[in-house]
């Protein structure tokens, strides 16, 4: 530091502490001189002394008391003359000091003569800060020691505070309120009134984080509670567990302590004959008309207690020098705890014995003398085991705990590389610099309109907002973009207010509008991270009837669940409404419980609630049996289902819930669109309704109604929404028709949580994982256990999945030298029956190398995707299919025909590397066009070559598929653009 800086150090360091005593040299001066000392004089008078305590040790007492009785007469003095000063001009409000800041205590002084309350016993003054909008206040006015009718009182302006807004009045309700105009004061204060709006955001955020904080920490005391309540029960467990074993123990023991002795007769015995634990004795053999007569070697392999635990004595025995038979020794130490020893000699040591002398099966067992009471030696035997288990336990729950982190972790992980992927996913269209938007930062928008609707227009117009357009600003004034220095984009500059959450934006051709590029109707969004503002969830209710693992037929269910989940994990509130069906798996929901009943339709409804992988589903159970059939579908669907549309309705309705969204699913669940906008729609005012289509093949006529009433659709990948394009039903709407692609719930797939395959895995040891799945698939098939390439199947068994493709397949397979599992089945019987013969047909000529499972079985179907190679889907058509996207979270490699959502996930390795790098990709399968068996033969020979030929190549595409993220992370941010899209 040099000179001049440590002058000014040291001058800082004086003027602060001066004014934290509250009074300096020059301000006292300045109370002297005249009129402008005044306010200095005031101020100083009215700081709120923060540190009294440091008076004492600088100051001397007999100077600061005359300087506080001159204080005390220059306040008395100046008060004095602005009553008088004011009483003059007839303002019945004077307050001291006379100009305000904040974080000090003022005096508010009025004429109770000059004011409504002249006859008024009590004064009060009742106020609140910046515009009567943050901390009200009622203080209680006294008769001043002034001349004439002053009452004063004394008021804290707090630090945020720009203004003070007030009236008197009498404690009832006569008041002198400025002519109603209300009394207000402006306070000199950082704080202004933009700066207070921020405040206040900041305020209401904190609020609800506390209340955040504080939820989550009486769940974490529950949590802590539910620990300790099962580690009570686990130890009790462990108790109960260490007596029965050691009951059983002590059983066994003692019936084989009646069998011990000291010695056998010419064939045995130790020397010590008594003996205890921990010593050691010499024990001898007599070999001599035994069955190790002629051994070349001998040896002791022994334990104690029956054996209980193993093998814990081996010694080699010599040749003793002793008459009377052919006698050897070894010296042995006693076990510890050894009640029993028990033994057998053997012509080896233990891997290399051949020929043994067991005592014809009985095992030799000698007497040990007891250092104990068998009562203690019990008790201690209990304990024991007891910390065994305890420990047993530990190491288990450690495993599971250490898995559970790094299953997190993983998922934490791959979520980021997904968010960052998408956001550079853009990049020719549009991007941010930097790309992670921050609140109260400036931001890049750099825009390529060639590629939109805007291309080739002379001038481009960036249109703003934030929080999905409803910032309470409004939209920023156009701003017309500038090259940017790359040269192929335009530019605009934004400032991000600090409230934040979320910037939306859009473009057009001119200031006043004119052709816009709004992403479709979807606008252009990018989330804003560090703002004191979060956005508020989305309430949104399915209405469905398949639902995975309850209720599940096909992909249907799996999404119902899975995209719930993945939006709900995005601070979303999910509710599904569904059929309480008598075939439901009840053992997949948790606390289930009869909520309420009501009467529609001629019949009372129960509604029941109950928990589904984490999801809160409302059960309807109409009493008139509807749902009690036995089966999900086959069964007067359309009654059925459309019944229970409008059940859902009324019970949404009748429990007073206002969701923002509906969404129904295929025709099942499609009436909800139009008896919601018939019947619905002002009792829901809030909802939206949204409808996806699974499957175009079923119920069209439903689909169509409800394309029609929804007020925005979807379908499951984005080549399938241009494949139904111009089918009538969908070709007047394409205007709110969107493709997103479905995904998979990672922690239901998961290689690495999954009890239904034998070894765990992630893509680091993906060669390993597959390779005992797939043993354990022959094995449990009865396939021959050897290396072959392994071609799976899972599906369900309807023309749209290509049968004559599948069929095909598995003679090509064979062909090949691979193997093929297939499970299936098939609606149809004549189909059915059909698979019936080819499966016998195989049992007879491909037995170890093929197998057709004709059953649903969801356990069955996790080891084929871990234990195959290649999971064949040949669809003919294909709205997004799943079995694909399963395959590659297990390491299958997919082997697909291009059509719908296969030809949005499965990326050709020889064919498809661009279209693939356009995603931000790698390829990840094979793949084939056409339907018939040539097409097959192209991706499957290509596929099964590639087995052959390079293991290492054909390994690194296993572990590479795994790598890549189907899951929800990305489609579940679609739908929650598609739902806010609805809100517009
Ligand atoms: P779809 O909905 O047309 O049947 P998807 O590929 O979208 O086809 O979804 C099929 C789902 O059903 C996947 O989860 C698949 O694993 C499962 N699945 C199909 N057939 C069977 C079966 N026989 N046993 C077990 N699961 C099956």
């Amino acid at each position: 530091m040099d000179e001049q800086n440590a002058d000014t150090e040291h001058h800082v360091t004086i003027t602060e502490r001066a004014s934290s005593f509250g009074y300096t040299e020059e301000v006292e001066m300045e109370v002297m001189s005249e009129h402008d000392g005044d306010i200095a004089q005031e101020e100083e008078l009215h700081k709120v002394d923060e540190h009294p305590m440091e008076l004492e040790s600088d100051v001397d007492d007999s100077i600061l008391s005359r300087k506080a009785d001159m204080d005390a007469q220059a306040r008395k003095k100046i008060l004095e003359d602005l009553a008088e000063e004011n009483f003059k001009r007839g303002n019945k409000v004077f307050i001291f000091p006379t100009s305000i800041k904040s974080d000090q205590i003022i005096e508010l002084y009025l004429n109770r003569s000059l004011s409504t309350l002249v006859n008024e016993p009590e004064v009060l003054l009742s106020g609140a800060f910046n515009g009567w909008r943050w901390n009200f206040f009622t203080e209680k006015l006294h008769k001043s020691d002034l001349n004439g009718d002053w009452w004063s009182c004394q008021l804290y302006v707090p630090k945020e505070a720009y203004r003070i807004d007030f009236v008197f009045f009498n404690g009832g309700d006569i008041y002198e309120n400025n002519n109603s105009e209300d009394y207000f004061l402006p306070v000199e204060s950082r704080m202004n009134e933009e700066a207070f709006e921020y405040f206040l955001l900041e305020e209401k955020q904190r609020e609800l984080e506390r209340i955040a904080t504080e939820q989550a920490e009486r769940e974490r005391q529950a949590e802590e509670q539910r620990r300790k309540e099962e580690e009570k029960a686990a130890i009790d467990a462990d108790r109960a567990q260490a007596k029965i074993d050691v009951g059983r123990k002590r059983e066994i023991l003692q019936r084989q302590m009646k069998l011990a002795t000291t010695s056998l007769e010419n064939v045995w015995h130790i020397v010590p004959n008594v003996f205890t634990d921990g010593k050691t004795v010499r024990l001898f053999y007599n070999r001599s008309s035994r069955p190790l007569a002629h051994a070349t070697e001998i040896w002791i392999h022994g334990g104690h207690n029956c054996w209980s635990d193993g093998l814990s004595i081996v010694e080699r025995l010599l040749p003793a020098e002793k008459k009377d038979g052919d006698w050897w020794y070894a010296d042995v130490v006693i076990p510890d705890r050894a009640l029993v020893l028990d033994w057998v000699f053997a012509d080896g040591p233990p891997q290399r014995a051949i020929v043994y002398d067991n005592n014809s099966l009985q095992d030799f067992h000698a007497t040990v003398s007891k250092c104990m009471s068998e009562e203690l030696f019990w008790v201690e035997e209990e304990e024991r085991i007891f910390r065994k288990l305890q420990q047993e336990r530990r190491l288990k729950e450690e495993s599971v705990r250490k898995k559970a982190e790094k299953t997190a972790q993983m998922k934490a992980q791959t979520k980021e590389s997904t968010m960052k992927k998408f956001l550079l996913s853009q990049k020719h269209i549009v991007y941010t610099e930097p790309l992670e938007v921050r609140a109260g930062s400036t931001v890049a928008v750099l825009y390529n309109p060639s590629n939109t609707v805007l291309s080739g227009k002379p001038e481009v117009w960036f249109r703003c907002s934030f929080n999905r357009w409803t910032h309470r600003n409004g939209p920023l004034p156009p701003q017309k973009m500038v090259n940017a220095e790359n040269g192929s984009h335009l530019k605009a500059t934004v400032m991000i207010p600090a409230d934040a959450y979320m910037m939306d934006f859009v473009f057009s051709e001119r200031e006043d509008g004119g052709i816009y590029d709004n992403r479709n109707g979807m606008d252009y969004h990018i989330p804003v991270s560090g703002g004191i503002l979060k956005e508020p969830p989305l309430h949104i209710v399915h209405i469905a009837v398949e639902m995975a693992p309850i209720a599940k037929v096909g992909g249907l269910g799996d999404v119902v669940t899975s995209l719930s989940r993945a939006v709900q994990d995005l601070g979303h509130t999910v509710d599904i409404i569904f059929p309480k069906y008598d075939c439901l798996n009840l053992s997949n929901v948790k606390d289930l419980q009869f909520r309420q009943s009501f009467a529609w339709g001629g019949t009372e409804i129960k509604v029941w609630f109950g928990k589904v992988e984490g999801l809160s589903v409302y059960f309807i159970e109409p009493q008139n049996g509807m749902f009690w059939v036995g089966c999900i579908y086959g069964r007067n669907d359309g009654d059925r289902f459309g019944f229970f549309c409008r059940a859902a309705l009324e019970f949404l309705l009748q429990s007073g819930s206002h969701p923002d969204i509906l969404h129904c699913h295929d025709w099942s669940s499609a009436p909800v669109a139009w008896l919601f906008k018939e019947h619905y729609r002002h009792g829901l005012s809030n909802a939206r309704v949204i409808f996806t289509i699974h499957n175009l093949e079923f119920g069209i006529h439903h689909i169509g109604r409800a394309m029609t009433y929804a007020d925005k659709a979807s379908t499951v990948s984005h080549t399938y929404s241009k494949e139904v394009s111009g089918n009538p039903a969908i070709a007047p709407h394409l205007y709110k028709f969107h493709g997103i692609l479905n995904g998979i719930d990672p922690d239901i797939w998961d290689p690495y949580n999954d009890k239904f395959i034998p070894v765990s895995y992630t893509a680091e040891n993906v060669v390993e994982g597959k390779k005992a799945a797939k043993e354990a698939l022959q094995q449990r098939l009865g396939l021959r256990k050897s290396d072959y390439p392994l071609v799976g199947i899972i599906t369900r068994l309807t023309v749209q999945k290509g049968i004559h493709l599948i069929k095909h397949a598995i003679w090509q397979t064979l062909e090949r030298n691979g193997q093929v599992v297939l499970l299936g089945s098939a609606p149809d019987p004549r189909i059915q029956n059909e698979f019936v013969n080819l499966a016998n047909q195989l049992h007879s000529s491909h037995a170890d190398r093929a197998r057709l499972c004709l059953t649903y079985d969801e356990p069955l179907s996790h080891l084929i995707y871990a234990g195959a190679d290649f999971i064949l889907v040949p669809s003919l058509f294909e709205p997004c299919g799943l079995t694909q996207i399963i395959a590659m979270r297990y390491g299958s490699i997919p082997v697909v025909r291009k059509t719908g959502g296969l030809y949005d996930t499965v990326f050709d390795v020889d064919n498809d590397k661009e279209r693939a790098q356009a995603q931000g990709l790698e390829p990840n399968g094979f793949s084939f066009d056409g339907a018939d068996s040539s097409g097959v033969d192209y991706a499957l020979n290509r596929a099964i070559s590639a087995w052959f030929d390079g293991r290492e190549w054909f390994n690194s595409l296993c572990k590479r598929v795994m790598e890549q993220d189907w899951s929800w992370n990305r489609p579940a941010l679609d739908y929650i653009e598609l739902y806010h899209s609805s809100r517009k």
